[in-house]
C-alpha cells in the first residue's frame, strides 16, 4: 500500500486529504481525511490526478528508422520527468498503423514504456476502420509524414467509412497551404486562414458523420469562435492546445530562435496566444496536449517542423497557474480529467475507472507539483532522446516533484 497525503486537486474540488493506493492492483483504494501518516513529505505541494498528454510523437515503429529521435523507452522517461502518467501517440510513422495488423505490431512496442500509451490509428486516402475500437487521426493537409489528403472531397469520401468513430483532425487546409507556399516566412506559408478553413470543414464532417471529433494543437483566435458556435449547437467536438502556442508568439521570433520555434501550425500573433490561454482557462479548449515532436538539433537547423515538450509538461502547468490565473482545479481539468475522459473508452483492463480523478477505483497514478520551486530548463536534465527543449534558458515558476504510476513512485530528482 502506498499512502500519500496533502493538498489534493480534482477538477471539481480541492481539499486536504489522504490517498491509499494498492501496489498490487495499482488502483486507488481509499481517499479520506488526513491522519499525519504519509509515505512522502508533500508539504507545500499539490497532488493532482495523473496528467495525460493526448498528442505525442514517440517515433518508434517496427521499422525503427526514426528511433534515433525518440523511442517508447525514452519518451516514457521524458513523460515521467514531466509528470505525465499516460500519453496518446500519433500514427505518422514510416509503417503507419492503419490496419489491425500494423496497429497490433506497434502496440507490442509500447511495452517498453512505463507510462500507458494509447495509440491512434491513421486515416489516409486508402484506409478503412480497424475491427478494434481505437481513436483515429486524420491529417487534412501535408505536414510531417505521408498520411494526408490533397482535397476536401478526397477526405470526405474516406470519412464516410468512419461514421461514429473518434477522429482527431490536424486542421490545415491543403489548398490554402499550396497557395501560400512561396511566401517569405514559415508563418506566412501556413497562414491562420488555412486552419480556420479546415476547421469549418472538420466541424462539418464531425456533424455529418456523427463523429466524436477532436481538433489538434489549435492555434487561431478566429477558429475558436467557430468551435464555440459548434459546441453551443451540440456538436461533439473537443480541442487541444500546445504549450508553444500559449507561451510563444510571432513577436518573439528572432533570427536566432526562428528555426527552433518552427512547427505546424506555426506561431501566431499575440492576440491569438492570449485568446487560446483564456479559452483553455475558461473551458472552450479542453486539453493541454504537447504535440511533442522530437527532432534532433541537426534536423531543426535544417528547418524541420515540431518541438519537444514532454519533459516540461508539469512545470509548464505551473506557469499557467502563476502567470495566467489557472486554479489547481483548472489544471486538474485540462491536464488530468479531460484527458482521462478521452482515453477511457480505449484503455485495456487494469486501469479500473481510468485516469483523471482522485477517487477510489481510479488508476493510482498521480502528478505532484511544487509551485514554489522554480524549474530551470537545462539541456543536460532532459530525458527526451532528441535532447533539447524550446524552453532552454527559461525558468518556469514551479516543478514536478513526484510522478506516481499505479502506486509506483518516481521522484523527479
Ligand atoms: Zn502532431
Amino acid at each position: 500500500m502506498l499512502r500519500v497525503e496533502g493538498r489534493i486537486a480534482n477538477h471539481d474540488r480541492e481539499f486536504e486529504g489522504a490517498i491509499e493506493i494498492s501496489t498490487e492492483t495499482g488502483l486507488i483504494e481509499h481517499v479520506g481525511p488526513r491522519t499525519g501518516k504519509s509515505d512522502l513529505n508533500l508539504d507545500g505541494q499539490i497532488i493532482f490526478p495523473g496528467f495525460g498528454d493526448l498528442h505525442i510523437h514517440a517515433r518508434e515503429d517496427a521499422s525503427q528508422t526514426q528511433a534515433y529521435q525518440e523511442e517508447f523507452a525514452t519518451v516514457s522517461a521524458a513523460a515521467i520527468h514531466g509528470g505525465v502518467t499516460h500519453v496518446a501517440d500519433m500514427p505518422n510513422n514510416p509503417i503507419a498503423p492503419v490496419d489491425d495488423a500494423r496497429y497490433a505490431e506497434k502496440e507490442k512496442l509500447t511495452a517498453k514504456s512505463a507510462v500507458h500509451v494509447t495509440l491512434y490509428a491513421g486515416i489516409g486516402p486508402e484506409t478503412r476502420p480497424l475491427t478494434r475500437h481505437v481513436p483515429y487521426k486524420a491529417f487534412m493537409g501535408p505536414s510531417v509524414g505521408d498520411l494526408f489528403f490533397t482535397s476536401p472531397e478526397q477526405l470526405e469520401s474516406v470519412m464516410t467509412k468512419y461514421r461514429g468513430k473518434s477522429v482527431s483532425f490536424h486542421c490545415e487546409d491543403p489548398a490554402t497551404l499550396k497557395e501560400s507556399k512561396d511566401a517569405a516566412t514559415h508563418e506566412q506559408r501556413r497562414p491562420a486562414r488555412a486552419e480556420i478553413t479546415a476547421t469549418e470543414f472538420a466541424l462539418t464532417l464531425i456533424e455529418r458523420y456523427g463523429l466524436t471529433g477532436k481538433l489538434c494543437h489549435y492555434s487561431t483566435k478566429g477558429g475558436l469562435e467557430k468551435i464555440a458556435a459548434a459546441k453551443a449547437r451540440g456538436v461533439r467536438v473537443t480541442v487541444e492546445v500546445a504549450p508553444h502556442h500559449l507561451f510563444f508568439d510571432e513577436t518573439m521570433l528572432t533570427e536566432k530562435n526562428r528555426l527552433w520555434l518552427q512547427m505546424n501550425p506555426p506561431l501566431r500573433g499575440i492576440e491569438d496566444r492570449l485568446a487560446l490561454i483564456a479559452a483553455l482557462r475558461e473551458g472552450l479548449v479542453d486539453y493541454l496536449a504537447t504535440d511533442h515532436a522530437p527532432h534532433t538539433p541537426e534536423e531543426k537547423r535544417r528547418g524541420r517542423s515540431g518541438v519537444p515538450h514532454l519533459d516540461t509538461y508539469g512545470a509548464f502547468a505551473t506557469w499557467l497557474m502563476a502567470e495566467h490565473g489557472f486554479t489547481a482545479r483548472d489544471i486538474a481539468r485540462v491536464c488530468s480529467y479531460n484527458t482521462g475522459c478521452f482515453v477511457k473508452e480505449f484503455l485495456p483492463a487494469g486501469f479500473g475507472k481510468g485516469f483523471g480523478v482522485i477517487e477510489p477505483g481510479y488508476a493510482g497514478s498521480l502528478t505532484i507539483l511544487n509551485l514554489e520551486a522554480p524549474f530551470v530548463v537545462r539541456r543536460e536534465d532532459l530525458k527526451t532522446k532528441c535532447g533539447w527543449s524550446p524552453f532552454e534558458g527559461y525558468v518556469l515558476p514551479g516543478r514536478v516533484t513526484y510522478t506516481i504510476l499505479k502506486g509506483k513512485v518516481y521522484p523527479a530528482n
